[in-house]
């Protein structure tokens, strides 16, 4: 990755189709996107390989796709409707209210603020004269829970008030029984998960980083107690080399950060997360690993009555099993791969993802799009790949220009078709990455792709 910008990144996100603001047209609605046409190509090969690694490559995983809607106790057992709230502060003469942790970080206070007490904030914020970024004296900070509400049913009062889901995972908990039960599962064992969450989020900047509806990825993996530290270290490896190995970031790019005592939930043995550095944001969390005890399970026994213990059939004992929890925000991973990817050379643009990734696998050219013998061959051509792989069309001005716009959109291979080809059967590939080409037969171009 070189130094780039937010701005840049935006900009090409929007200008190539990756990433709309949502209700455009009405002038934007705050941190809300809409992935366009190649952005949405780029989040199924992201899940994809998500899930080939946490999932598909592994015996002890399964996976479930959870409903948004769930039933209102549920967030008063995961201590959302209670706890799940950021402190704010308020701008005395514009009104405007910002996260009082950030504003505290981001004066260079202190590295990370996000378990001090509302006590301790006004503390901080009295001893360092602390203003608002338009320079106002700030008010005293009080919480601001993030739970989105609405209602269900014919009325619309306290008996129907429902959650969209603060956090994606706690159909993983609700169903963990289930699951285990139906696919006869001994510990220890997985449930991945990638489904929305909503969160009202008062201060919203930096593209997709913090959005108020996004996606998380979680694996959940429940265990016995007495094995619980050493599937910890066993997912936090799990997860360095997802990002370093799967996803093929840079180092230098990522990086653990450990909870503050303070900042740590108060059931959780150990929690870090893994962060990324997003440009002039610097490194900022993609993913959570906790250690989270059987907190999540006990919580759901008190709360719904049901026992949700697991019988050891080797010692016969009975227990909550323990969970560590990975969960990634998948905004927060697309991102980083625009970051990650993103090269400026002297004379173009290009997004160097990994063929796995990248939304076109190839790109069909005729060298000339007024000679009907090229254009008819290369379409048989662009049809015969277009069978197995996400294949771009393009026959518009000349050929360098063709190659920048695909360079710009992370297209691997471009197939061009030309006066050889009618001769031998043989066409150019041209790689992306270090702009060479060479010749290749059309009966092999299937195989080229599938060994990418
Ligand atoms: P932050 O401190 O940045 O608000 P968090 O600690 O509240 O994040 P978690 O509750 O641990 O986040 O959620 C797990 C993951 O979900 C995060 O690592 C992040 O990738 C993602 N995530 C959380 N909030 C948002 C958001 N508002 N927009 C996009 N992704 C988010």
């Amino acid at each position: 990755m070189q130094n780039v910008s937010m701005e840049k990144i935006v900009s090409l996100a929007k200008r190539r189709g990756f990433v709309f603001p949502s209700s455009e047209i009405y002038g934007g609605f705050a941190a809300t996107y809409d992935f366009g046409p190649l952005g949405f190509l780029l989040k199924k090969n992201i899940e994809k390989a998500w899930r080939r690694w946490n999932v598909e490559s592994r015996t002890d995983m399964v996976e479930i796709e959870g409903a948004i809607f769930m039933h209102p106790r549920v967030w008063e057992a995961s201590g959302h409707v209670g706890g799940f709230a950021d402190t704010l502060v308020e701008d005395l003469v514009t009104h405007k209210r910002y996260r009082a942790d950030h504003l505290i970080e981001e004066a260079g206070i202190m590295a990370s603020a996000g378990g001090l007490s509302l006590q301790e904030i006004n503390d901080v914020i009295e001893a360092n004269k602390l203003k608002s970024p338009d320079g106002n004296p700030l008010s005293k900070s009080k919480k601001f829970n993030q739970l989105v509400k609405t209602h269900l049913g014919a009325t619309e009062d306290d008996t129907t008030l429902v959650y969209l889901k603060g956090e994606s995972c706690q159909n993983i908990y609700l169903d963990y029984k289930m699951v285990q039960e139906t696919m006869r599962l001994k510990l220890p064992f997985g449930i991945a998960q990638i489904g929305k969450a909503f969160r009202n989020e008062i201060t919203v900047k930096n593209f997709l980083f913090r959005t108020r509806e996004f996606e998380q990825m979680d694996v959940q993996y429940f265990c016995r107690p007495k094995d619980a530290g050493g599937y910890y270290d066993e997912w936090k490896k799990n997860r360095w080399d997802f990002y370093t190995q799967c996803m093929g970031f840079d180092k230098a790019n990522v990086r653990w950060r450990q909870h503050e005592k303070n900042e740590k939930a108060f059931y959780a043995t150990d929690a870090w997360d893994i962060e990324y550095k997003f440009g002039e944001l610097d490194f900022k969390e993609v993913e959570g690993v906790h250690h989270r005890g059987s907190y999540d399970l006990d919580q759901h026994a008190k709360f719904s009555g049901k026992d949700l213990s697991y019988l050891d059939e080797e010692t016969g004992e009975r227990f909550n099993p323990y969970i560590i929890e990975c969960s990634g925000g998948f905004n927060r991973l697309f991102l980083a791969c625009l970051f990650e990817f993103y090269r400026e050379e002297e004379d173009r643009t290009v997004l160097s993802f990994p063929a796995k990734l990248a939304p076109y696998k190839a790109a069909v050219f005729p060298l000339l799009r007024n000679k009907p013998d090229l254009v008819a061959r290369a379409k048989s051509i662009f049809d015969l790949l277009r069978a197995e792989h996400m294949v771009a069309w393009d026959d518009r001005g000349n050929i360098g220009k063709r190659y920048y716009a695909q360079d710009e959109i992370g297209t691997p291979f471009c197939i061009t078709v030309d006066f050889q080809t009618l001769d031998d059967d043989t066409v150019t590939v041209r790689d992306r990455d270090t702009a060479t080409q060479k010749r290749v037969a059309v009966g092999e171009l299937a195989d080229f792709l599938r060994q990418r």
